[in-house]
């Protein structure tokens, strides 16, 4: 016993049969009060010194010994002094017999087991959480959809889950490296935290896809309303060592009210709708629907569009560029269609961004090259065409990597006999910043062909102003979404004032995309913009209403 007694992180002791201190060993300060000798124990109870909670299940388990003569094996409860928590103690009590085989009280050995709940629960918590954000991983987050449905037997209701996918993660984690896209994936571990309610779960799966398990909603409303926040929360921009990044997300929701629904089903059901969301030009939500014949699956539609490629399924409308000096028309965008046999016509952010990710871009954006310069040529050699009339052709930064590239403008240029001030080809801020080594060699090859660079879309990639003096282009396009709250937000019409007087210090001219209110117009008249573009000036339009509008 004196050895026992000794022991560190043991105690053990005796108590009477109303449960008071008749002798306690030294041993395992950690589970006396503080403060008290162990002689001042003798004679009280844990009534004395813990919480109430804990002392009264101490008596109720010791007053049991008492009456049925049964030890009680290793119980691990948690210790509440009254002025200290969270030790953690694992127990074992006996009778206390006297030299007749009376029972007289109890008596019980301690011990302290605190380090090792502690790591065993740092080790559950690696278990049922991911690293990186410190949200739920697959596993809890399967754990919890399988509690959901138990719950749903019990008490009908709807829950959903969200498949959340970020678009072109990869160029951010490329172009920044891992440790800049940790930190997005942790601040939009945050936001999504922000969006659902307690009761909900948030988890990472891995890479760049988080699900949201969404319980207790009402109706589909509600489902709408919790999507469109996710979507625009995650779009607002980051900021990162002095970077102002933006990432947007395509997100695919399962609902069910079926408590036999299957997990695993949930969450293949909402990865396919976040795969159509991404099919639809990413950067917004859809709701699972198995009877939707709206959308097909990948291999059908990578067929079609091979198919539209081929059959000149394929054409172009143009939207006229104006001087916002004089109202001019200084030339036109071609932006591409797909007249689909059965849908009727479908947008290019419904196959572009699909094209560019299953190796059909290429074939794309030559149609469109070839094509756009056909025109260019066609028009500009009718009498009294406006001088200095400019085609802008969209080219995918997939394509500027590829190392053949120019050498397929010059041919086209050959081709149509296209003076090169003539020609505009518009590149994605994202692609500048991606591959970078790739890109500026083509970049390179192009400036040789003396054709007109412009940077597309600035402010929704990279937007440092920075990065500008870094690009070689002739013309910067600021985007529609600065454009949009030009007239509401000083924030934006001191950016588009800053890249302005930027762009114009470093010789680019200005291009405000998307205008659509006079509003915005006079705004981007003040701020010194060069070009507009947009529904108040033009829609896209066909070939011939081009040659309308010049007439
Ligand atoms: P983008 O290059 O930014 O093209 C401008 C888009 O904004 C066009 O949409 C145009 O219709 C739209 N737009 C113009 N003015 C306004 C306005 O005032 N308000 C609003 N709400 N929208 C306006 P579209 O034709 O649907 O093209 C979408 C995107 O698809 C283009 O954005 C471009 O990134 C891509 N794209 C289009 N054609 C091609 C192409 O031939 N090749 C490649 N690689 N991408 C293309
Ligand atoms: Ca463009
Ligand atoms: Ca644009």
């Amino acid at each position: 016993m004196d050895n026992l007694l000794a022991a560190p992180g043991v105690r053990v002791y005796f108590k009477d049969l109303e449960s008071r201190f008749l002798l306690v060993s030294a041993g395992c300060d950690a589970t006396v009060p503080t403060g008290q000798e162990l002689s001042d124990l003798i004679g009280k109870t844990d009534f004395d010194f813990y919480s109430e909670e804990h002392a009264a299940s101490a008596f109720h388990d010791e007053q049991e010994i008492i009456r049925t003569g049964q030890p009680l094996e290793q119980k691990l409860e948690q210790e509440t002094f009254l002025d200290r928590a969270d030790t953690w103690v694992s127990t074992s009590k006996m009778p206390l017999l006297d030299k007749d085989g009376e029972i007289v009280g109890t008596w019980g050995v301690t011990r302290d087991v605190t380090a090792q709940v502690k790591a065993e629960k740092a080790l559950a918590y690696q278990v049922l959480h991911d690293p990186v954000t410190g949200l739920s991983n697959r596993i809890s987050m399967m754990d919890r959809l399988e509690q959901a449905f138990v719950a749903l037997e019990r008490l009908p209701g709807r829950l959903a889950v969200f498949f959340v996918d970020l678009d072109h993660f990869k160029v951010i984690n490329d172009s920044y490296g891992h440790d800049v896209g940790d930190q997005l994936l942790v601040e939009v571990g945050r936001r999504l935290s922000r969006v659902s309610r307690r009761a909900d779960t948030v988890a990472r799966l891995g890479g760049d896809e988080f699900v949201i398990l969404c319980t207790s909603l009402n109706n589909d409303d509600d489902i709408a309303l919790i999507a469109n926040r996710i979507v625009e929360r995650v779009r607002a921009p980051f900021f990162k060592d002095g970077h102002e990044l933006t990432v947007t997300c395509s997100v695919g929701i399962f609902p069910t009210t079926d408590p036999q629904a299957e997990p695993e089903d949930l969450l293949r059901g909402a990865d396919d709708a976040m795969y159509e969301a991404k099919e639809l030009g990413r950067n917004r939500y859809r709701v699972y629907d198995p009877s939707s014949r709206g959308v097909s699956t990948a291999n059908q539609f990578k067929a079609e569009l091979c198919h539209a490629i081929e059959n000149n399924e394929l054409f172009l409308q143009y939207q006229p560029l104006f001087s916002l000096d004089d109202q001019s028309l200084v030339g036109v965008e071609a932006l591409v269609r797909w007249r689909h046999p059965d849908r009727g016509i479908v947008a290019p952010d419904a196959f572009i961004p699909f094209a560019e990710q299953h190796g059909l871009i290429a074939s794309i954006d030559s149609f469109v090259l070839d094509e756009a310069c056909r025109q260019l040529e066609e028009w500009t050699s009718r009498e009294g065409w406006p001088a200095g009339f400019t085609m802008a052709v969209n080219v995918s930064g997939r394509e500027l990597s590829e190392v053949g590239f120019a050498k397929v403008v010059e041919e086209v240029m050959l081709r149509y006999h296209i003076s090169p001030e003539r020609l505009c080809l518009e590149i994605t801020e994202t692609a500048f910043v991606g591959g970078w080594a790739e890109i500026q060699e083509t970049l390179a090859a192009l400036s040789l062909l003396e054709v007109r660079i412009a940077l597309d879309d600035f402010g929704t990639g990279y937007s440092s102003l920075a990065h500008l003096q870094h690009m070689r282009v002739d013309v910067v396009k600021i985007d529609r979404s600065f454009v949009e709250h030009i007239g509401r937000s000083a924030r934006d019409r001191e950016i588009v004032a800053a890249v302005t007087a930027m762009s114009h210090a470093l010789g680019m001219s200005v291009v405000g995309e998307g205008v659509e209110t006079d509003h915005q117009l006079d705004t981007l008249m003040g701020l010194d913009c060069d070009q507009g573009q947009g529904f108040l000036l033009a829609r896209p339009m066909s070939p011939e209403a081009v040659v309308a509008l010049v007439g």
